[in-house]
């Protein structure tokens, strides 16, 4: 049987992969019996800290092998892993420890240096009964800890129904939501995810998504456990030291979001680096363009040369809900994010006839791998989840014939100019076309006449000149392949999108720099 929570599946991996590197640092690698020794340890010094059994605790931090040992430690005491974005600074963290009423708070030591745990205090983490933390403390202090710890566990009381995680939505849209999930939902999701991409014990495993969001931390280390992948985590994505390593150690899995792959592919390093290992690359997170999904494929040196490369769509609320499958075609691949995974169910909301006929509303999701609910806030829960247990997704896409997903846009990224509906996505996948263009990204702005137009930001490849690539030539470029409705009314050159570490363009902070 599968194991029904997260401590049991790493207890079986112990069992299953023993001797084979769980996660490779530099020079330090871990094995699977040394990781399960490790974890225990560190649940140890949860537990003689007295923060354990359903307690939530906050882990703040770079991907790192002590990341996840510590990660993984949570659940063995038995407690509700709470991971917190690395780019959050002290007052940030401060209000997640309190929204969650954190019974200890685990910090990378190279964020204490930046007076960060001040400015915890300072914000008043300690003030509040409520929500003091038992235990602050410096990841660092927790391994040395664990070091002088034999190991205990704690997790007998949990069962596939107990809150494993909360996790953070991005805060793309506002402020960011906490999705409390089960660890039968947390393990089955990856498990399947998994099993769609084939992913094996000899498979050496890139982790550059951060592990604090779902698709480090589920799709990367829950799935290593339950495949004895070996994880490569890196906590700083650098182009040119991410394909050395991938060369060096021959990577074969590499997930990650469009943007990753598109600066590989522009990246002057990329010449003389041997990339022929990677055999399988999953991305999603935010809309890919095709022309992405084609260069993904191309042999070098036009592209990356993956072998397989798979789509997906899925969020914090429901980590995976769509997925490619292997022997998908070309056209499934770049045009969709695949169709539901096993135990998942899609729908579109209200559809109504979209440009090319086919029939577009609001994404809705449903089945084992929606989010229990958000943290303490039942309203909004109430309000994502439906009555007949359908997950608003606040995306706007289309079903075919064969059930796979193309989504359009955001709801709250779409704009109207002179009464047509506008999905910036469809925009910017016409603009990433253009020569010379590195990255785009189209909002809405306010207009008199036409109530609103768009406004694109454009990055220039490196070597694009001013002179060739200008205001004039991004819309005659766009005035040949879209209704005149949607060619962008202004550009604007920037050196780089404003993005969050999951890859997706703010484009709140692009509306606000509007002004
Ligand atoms: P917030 O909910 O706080 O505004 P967020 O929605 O960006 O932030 P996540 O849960 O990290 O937070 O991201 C989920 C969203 O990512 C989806 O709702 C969707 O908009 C986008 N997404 C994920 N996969 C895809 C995909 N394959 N194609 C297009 N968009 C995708
Ligand atoms: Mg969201």
């Amino acid at each position: 049987a599968a194991p029904q929570t997260i401590p049991e599946a790493l207890r079986r991996a112990a069992e299953t992969f023993g001797d084979r590197p769980a996660y490779i640092e530099g020079d330090r690698t871990v094995t699977y019996t040394e990781l399960l020794d490790r974890v225990e340890r560190t649940a140890e010094v949860f537990i003689n800290n007295g923060a354990c059994c359903g307690d939530r605790i906050v882990l703040w931090g770079p991907n790192s092998i002590d990341w996840a040992v510590t990660a993984l430690a949570v659940t063995v005491a038995g407690g509700v892993l709470v991971p917190v974005n690395s780019r959050y600074v002290g007052h940030e963290v401060a209000d997640v420890v309190r929204r969650t009423g954190a019974a200890a708070v685990v910090v990378h030591d190279g964020f204490l240096g930046r007076d960060q745990l001040a400015e915890l205090r300072e914000a008043g983490v300690e003030q509040t009964p409520s929500s003091t933390p038992r235990l602050l403390s410096s990841l660092r202090d927790v391994v040395a800890a664990a070091d002088r710890c034999e190991g205990q566990a704690h997790d007998g009381s949990l069962g596939p129904d107990s809150v494993a995680d909360i996790l953070f939505t991005s805060g793309t849209t506002g402020r960011s939501k906490g999705a409390m999930s089960s660890h039968a939902q947390t393990l089955g999701a990856a498990a399947a995810w998994a099993e769609l991409g084939g992913v094996r014990a000899d498979d050496r495993y890139l982790v550059v998504n951060p592990f604090f969001h779902s698709f480090g931390y589920k799709i990367g280390i829950i799935v290593g456990l339950l495949t004895g992948a070996t994880l490569y985590p890196v906590a700083t994505f650098d182009v040119a030291e991410t394909m050395r390593l991938i060369e060096r150690e021959r990577i074969t899995v590499f997930p990650g979001a469009p943007t990753l792959y598109q600066s590989m592919i522009s990246s002057p390093d990329r010449a003389g680096i041997d990339l022929s290992s990677l055999r399988l690359a999953v991305t999603g997170a935010a809309v890919v363009p095709v022309v992405l999904i084609e260069r993904m494929r191309a042999a070098a040196p036009e592209g990356l040369d993956i072998d397989q490369v798979v789509t997906a769509f899925g969020m914090t609320e429901a980590v995976v809900v769509t997925m490619c499958r292997e022997g998908d075609s070309a056209e499934t691949v770049a045009g969709t994010c695949g169709r539901a995974i096993p135990g998942m169910e899609t729908r579109i909301d209200a559809p109504q006839r979209s440009g090319d006929g086919s029939n577009e509303g609001e994404l809705l999701v449903r089945g084992e791998f929606v989010m229990q609910g958000y943290l303490d806030d039942p309203e909004a829960t109430a309000q994502a989840i439906d009555a007949d247990g359908w997950l608003h997704t606040g995306d706007v896409g289309r079903l075919d014939a064969r059930g796979n997903l193309t989504i359009t846009d955001r709801v709250k990224d779409m704009y109207i100019c002179g009464g047509f509906n506008v999905y910036p996505a469809e925009i910017e996948q016409a603009l990433a076309r253009l020569d010379g263009v590195a990255d785009v990204a189209v909002i809405g702005v306010p207009d008199e006449r036409m109530g609103e137009v768009g406004a694109a930001y454009v990055v220039r490849s490196p070597g694009a000149t001013g002179e060739a690539l200008d205001e004039s030539a991004v819309r005659a470029f766009a005035q040949e392949r879209l209704a005149n409705f949607k060619v962008p009314r202004a550009v604007r050159f920037v050196e780089a999108l404003p993005r969050n570490l999951g890859g997706k363009v703010l484009k709140t902070d692009l509306r606000e720099q509007w002004n």
